[in-house]
């Protein structure tokens, strides 16, 4: 029995390990679902391809060779990748049994391995966030994660004339990547307005130098906006796209402070690509499973020793809230020391205090504003992997008259597709504001796709190879 289970292999599930295994636990198991640690932040290209330059695409990357070296000479720690945990089973006063599916995803068998942890973190990160709009379900508009995923973890370019719109920070690295790999960046759109900037980064701004690395981060991106000519707009955003077989333009609008266009400001822009992203979710969904009780934005409410409402279960990261890697990596420090039974490094809480407070900024700054609802329209199709319209869905839910997702699901088929409401979830409900009840969307007893027979063989085996 493995004294801390970890789950997720980013900057907050490496520092975690590390952590317990310096607090003293016996053995430590961390489970990642891709073939590498590193997480969002540090994805990078496979072993079998590496770039001797790799470390010029990524901040910190001295300290994540550093971390993945100690965690792989460890004795105490399995590294699991290419794991996904797909469930957690609660049990009374013990943390909850871990089941993972390991190999590759799309290979031809997966070993099932269960584990039964003396204490379980969950670091699983976040989602993307991206807000609606007439055509956004047309090829060549991506999130911009999905362009930074494909830029550091393949060199690939999702178009050559790129527009990247948006609200938050990350639209900065994600620009930095597409110039890396050849696209032409002919713009960053960023939704909220200069007033409002400058009160969420301007308040206190002597604060900000205590987060060291992140102003440095900052200037580097505006350095590679500066050198590259990149036009940069506050308060706007892409408020459609256009083409027949693939977005040929979008339409830039100015926003009002709760971000609705300003009529008669639209202006078209040509592009083969559009990377949109308004922020994160918590990707909460084996959180949840263990019934861990969430607070505002979806984010696992935890105390100041990272517990959640489970005893026995902690969180790390940004599933405790969107902060950043620096954050994540504080956050992993503490989690780690009170996973094992010790106490947290004084500087480690010191630092998750000054970068949580960086997280407030980023809040204050950019969050979605209600605005966004006027950009769509009944035409406009909200769960792209079902294909319904925001008509359809107030039309069930004016129709049904019923606060429930399941009959909404049901009725519209919204959140039923692939990506099981993991990209219309937080749209559905906010165009329901008031219909729906808030934060049910995020609710998956599966947390990760599954074939049947890998499930048909978890009922009949129960290969718990950890479970004395
Ligand atoms: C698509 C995307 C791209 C990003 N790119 C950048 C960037 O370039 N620069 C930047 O500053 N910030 C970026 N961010 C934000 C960045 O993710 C965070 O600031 C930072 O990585 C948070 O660290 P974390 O450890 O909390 O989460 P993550 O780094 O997201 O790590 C979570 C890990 O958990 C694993 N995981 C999740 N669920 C399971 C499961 N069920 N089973 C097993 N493993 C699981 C994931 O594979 C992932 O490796 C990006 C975010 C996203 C979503």
């Amino acid at each position: 029995m493995p004294d801390v289970v970890v789950v997720g292999g980013g900057p907050a599930g490496m520092a975690t390990a590390l952590a317990a295994r310096r607090t003293g636990a016996q053995r430590v198991v961390l489970i990642e679902a891709g073939d590498d640690v590193g997480g969002q932040y540090w994805r990078h290209l496979p072993a079998r391809r590496s770039d001797p330059d790799e470390g010029e695409w990524h901040h910190g990357w001295r300290r994540f060779l550093d971390l993945r070296a100690a965690l792989l000479r460890d004795p105490g720690c399995e590294v699991v990748t290419n794991a996904h945990v797909w469930s957690v089973d609660r049990r009374d006063g013990r943390p909850p049994l871990v089941h993972a599916l390991v190999g590759e995803a799309d290979g031809q068998s997966r070993a099932a391995r269960t584990f039964d942890p003396g204490a379980l973190v969950l670091a699983t990160g976040a989602h993307e966030r991206t807000l609606p709009f007439p055509g956004w379900d047309l090829p060549g508009v991506y999130t911009a994660g999905a362009a930074q995923a494909l830029a550091k973890g393949e060199r690939v370019a999702v178009g050559r004339r790129v527009l990247v719109a948006g609200s938050g920070p990350f639209l900065l690295p994600a620009v930095a990547g597409l110039i890396r790999v050849g696209a032409q960046v002919v713009g960053v759109v960023e939704a909220s307005g200069p007033a409002r900037l400058a009160k969420g980064w301007g308040a206190k701004p002597w604060r900000l130098t205590a987060t060291g690395g992140k102003a440095v981060e900052l200037a580097g991106y505006l350095r590679v906006l500066a050198a590259h000519r990149v036009p940069c707009r506050l308060g706007a955003g892409v408020v459609a796209a256009h083409g027949a077989d693939r977005v040929e333009s979008v339409t830039v609008a100015r926003l009002t402070p709760d971000w609705s266009p300003v009529p008669g400001t639209g202006r078209r822009v040509e592009v083969d690509a559009v990377c949109v992203s308004h922020g994160f979710v918590p990707r909460a969904e084996l959180a949840i499973a263990a019934g861990c009780a969430l607070g505002g934005g979806g984010a696992v409410e935890v105390d100041d020793r990272q517990r959640t409402s489970v005893p026995g279960v902690l969180t790390a990261g940004e599933l405790t809230g969107i902060g950043g890697a620096d954050l994540a990596l504080a956050e992993g420090l503490v989690a780690g020391a009170v996973a094992a039974g010790g106490e947290p490094a004084p500087a480690a809480l010191r630092r998750r205090t000054v970068l949580r407070g960086f997280a407030t900024r980023i809040d204050a700054a950019h969050a979605v504003r209600p605005g966004w609802r006027s950009w769509v329209d009944d035409a406009t199709v909200v769960c792209r992997c079902e294909d319904v319209t925001a008509g359809a869905l107030r039309r069930a839910a004016e129709t049904t008259g019923s606060r429930g997702l399941r009959s909404l699901k049901l009725t519209t088929r919204a959140g039923l597709g692939l990506c099981q409401g993991r990209t219309c979830g937080p749209a559905v409900e906010d165009l329901l504001t008031g219909v729906l009840d808030p934060g049910r969307t995020a609710h998956r007893p599966v947390a990760v796709p599954l074939r049947l027979g890998e499930l048909a063989d978890h009922g009949r085996t129960s290969n718990r190879e950890d479970v004395p």
